[in-house]
C-alpha cells in the first residue's frame, strides 16, 4: 500500500528540492571511492568548545533537568541571552516577556507564520534565501512574495519595488543579514528604512541573525533591533549553531517585540515542549564563557576565506570578499548556469558546491561554497577547480 497520494496540499505544494541531482552525483562519486571535498553544507566542521561540552556533562546529571522544560525557556537562559545581547548590540530587553527559547532558530522561523499568517496572507521573503522562510509561510497557507536580492543593490531588497497592493496585504517580512547564501551584510541605514516601511504597512519584521557574530576584518554586524523603532515592529532570531559551532545541539532564541514573541510562544506551547534544560544550561556557559573561544574560531574562518578567495581569483572566478558568514557566493563564468557548473565541478574536480538557484530563482548564475573544511583541503579544492576551468 502506498500513502503518497494521501499527502496534503501543503506537502505537495512544497518547491522541488533542487539539490537532488547534486546529492545523487555526490553519492555516486563517493561510491566510486573518489576523494570528495564537500563545500556544500553550511555546518561547521569545528567541534563545540570543551568549556561548553563540560558544562553539558555536569548539567545532564541534574534530575531537575530530566523533567519537562517550560516553552519560554529557563529564566536563567533568557536572562543570559538578554545580557549577551546588550553586550553585543547595546539594546536592552525584558527576559520575562521579550525572549523565548527555540529548538534552534530554524524551529522559530518555521513556526512564526503559524502565529501571524492567515490563509491567503502575503509574506515577503528574500530570494535567494534560507528555504525555511518559504516553507514556513506555505505551511501556514500564506503566499510568499519574493524580494529579489541583486548584486547591483549589494544583495539588499529594494523595498521601493514592492507594489503598493502587495505591501498593503503583507503581514510578515523575513530578512537575514549577514546573509546566507550571498554573504552580504546590511547597514544600520538599511534597517532604518525597513522599520519605516514596516510601520507604514503594519508588517512584522522577522530578522534572522544566525551569522551576526561570524565576522571578519574587525567588522561587527549590527542587529536589526539596534535601529530606532525596530522593537515596535519586529523580532530577531539568534542561534548558537553558527556562533558557537553547536548545530547539533538545537538551541537558539527569539528576542524583540513582546506581542510577537507571545504569538510565537503560543504556537510553540501547542507544538513542542521547549529545549532540554541541560542544553539551556550549557548555552548559558556558551553565551558567557564561550565567547573567547568563539572569537578564535572566527579567525579560523577568516584565514580559510583568505586562502580560498586567493585561489578563486587565480582561477579567474568572480566573487565579493565576504565580511561575515562562512560562505562565498561565486558568480558563474559566462555561459554556465548554476546547476551545470556545480555538476561540472563535482564530476571533474570532486568538489561539492551548492547551485545558487537552489536558494531561489535569483540565485541563478551563482554557486555557494561553504568554508567548512580545513585550510589545506580548501587549497586543494580551489586548485582542482582552477585546473578544470
Ligand atoms: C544555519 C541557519 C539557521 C538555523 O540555524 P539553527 O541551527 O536552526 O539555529 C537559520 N538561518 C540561516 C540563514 C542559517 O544559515
Amino acid at each position: 500500500m502506498s500513502f503518497t497520494s494521501n499527502y496534503t496540499d501543503r506537502i505537495n505544494k512544497l518547491p522541488p528540492y533542487l539539490f537532488v541531482e547534486i546529492d545523487r552525483l555526490k553519492n555516486q562519486c563517493l561510491a566510486r571511492g573518489k576523494d570528495i571535498i564537500d563545500l556544500g553544507i553550511g555546518d561547521p566542521d569545528i567541534p563545540t568548545a570543551s568549556v561548553i561540552v563540560e558544562a553539558m556533562k555536569f548539567a545532564v546529571e541534574n534530575p531537575a533537568y530530566h523533567r519537562y522544560p517550560s516553552t519560554a525557556g529557563m529564566i536563567s537562559f533568557r536572562e543570559t541571552a538578554v545580557k549577551w545581547f546588550a553586550n553585543c548590540f547595546g539594546a536592552k530587553f525584558d527576559p520575562a516577556a521579550e525572549v523565548v527559547s527555540l529548538i534552534g532558530s530554524k524551529e522559530g522561523i518555521g513556526h512564526i507564520p503559524m502565529a501571524f499568517i492567515n490563509p491567503g496572507d502575503i509574506a515577503l521573503i528574500p530570494d535567494p534565501g534560507y528555504p525555511v522562510y518559504r516553507t514556513g509561510v506555505l505551511f501556514a497557507g500564506g503566499e510568499p512574495y519574493v524580494m529579489p536580492l541583486l548584486e547591483k543593490n549589494n544583495f539588499l531588497p529594494d523595498l521601493s519595488k514592492i507594489p503598493e497592493d502587495v505591501a498593503q496585504k503583507a503581514k510578515l517580512m523575513f530578512l537575514n543579514y549577514p546573509n546566507n547564501p550571498t554573504a552580504a551584510i546590511a547597514t544600520k541605514q538599511f534597517f532604518k528604512t525597513v522599520v519605516k516601511f514596516a510601520k507604514k504597512y503594519k508588517i512584522i519584521v522577522c530578522h534572522d541573525a544566525a551569522y551576526t557574530e561570524v565576522c571578519f576584518d574587525g567588522y561587527s554586524a549590527p542587529s536589526f533591533l539596534e535601529a530606532e523603532g525596530a522593537k515596535d515592529v519586529g523580532i530577531e532570531f539568534h542561534s548558537l549553531s553558527k556562533t558557537f559551532c553547536m548545530t547539533g545541539w538545537r538551541v537558539g532564541f527569539a528576542i524583540g517585540n513582546k506581542d510577537i514573541i507571545a504569538g510565537l510562544a503560543k504556537v510553540k506551547s501547542n507544538m513542542d515542549s521547549g529545549v532540554f534544560q541541560a542544553i539551556q544550561e550549557a548555552a548559558v556557559i556558551a553565551l558567557t564563557k564561550g565567547i573567547d573561544v568563539a572569537d578564535t574560531i572566527y579567525k579560523v574562518f577568516e584565514r580559510r576565506r583568505n586562502v580560498f578567495i586567493a585561489g578563486l581569483q587565480k582561477a579567474g572566478l568572480k566573487c565579493r570578499i565576504p565580511k561575515a558568514t562562512f560562505y562565498v557566493w561565486i558568480r558563474c563564468p559566462e555561459g554556465y548556469k548554476s546547476a551545470d557548473l556545480s555538476k561540472f565541478i563535482l564530476e571533474e574536480a570532486s568538489v561539492v558546491v551548492t547551485p545558487g538557484n537552489g536558494f531561489g530563482q535569483c540565485g541563478e548564475g551563482f554557486i555557494r561554497a561553504a568554508l567548512t573544511v580545513p585550510e589545506d583541503r580548501l587549497c586543494e579544492a580551489v586548485q582542482r577547480i582552477a585546473k578544470i576551468l
